[in-house]
């Protein structure tokens, strides 16, 4: 007997958390479940996805792989121009991944090493 895939892989809508575009995101329970899904996506549509813990639900959901950013929890005191807590990426590759995507939006991103050695931050100018 032939497995029905389609039946595996019905993920739950969130109620809680939405995409950029406003669509609500796929719910997993665990990190293997979104991960099984992502592999299936990957053979479906050719996108690389990857299984990320939402912060605000707890649960897991997916990000295409070119767009995920590792990002550190620990925060230092660093703030941008406007007052706000920089975001802080473990590796200088992981802030370059993000210096990439948003070239790609027209912003010109460096990358630096955290003062107080929590990572790597970006800056919009060299200044910081
Ligand atoms: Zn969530
Ligand atoms: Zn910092």
């Amino acid at each position: 007997m032939k497995m029905n895939i389609s039946n595996i892989y019905i993920a739950h809508k969130s109620e809680t958390c939405f995409s950029k575009s406003g669509n609500p995101l796929s719910v997993y329970r665990n990190l293997s479940e979104a991960q099984e899904s992502a592999d299936y996506q990957y053979t479906q549509s050719g996108i690389a996805l990857t299984a990320y813990q939402c912060k605000t639900c707890g649960k897991y959901h997916l990000k295409p792989t070119e767009f995920y950013c590792e990002k550190l929890s620990s925060t230092c005191s660093c703030t941008d121009h406007n007052g706000k807590k920089k975001d802080a990426y473990p590796t200088a590759q992981d802030a370059e991944k993000m210096v990439n995507i948003r070239k790609r939006a027209g912003i010109a991103l460096f990358v630096y090493k955290c003062p107080q050695g929590n990572g790597y931050h970006l800056t919009s100018s060299k200044g910081y």
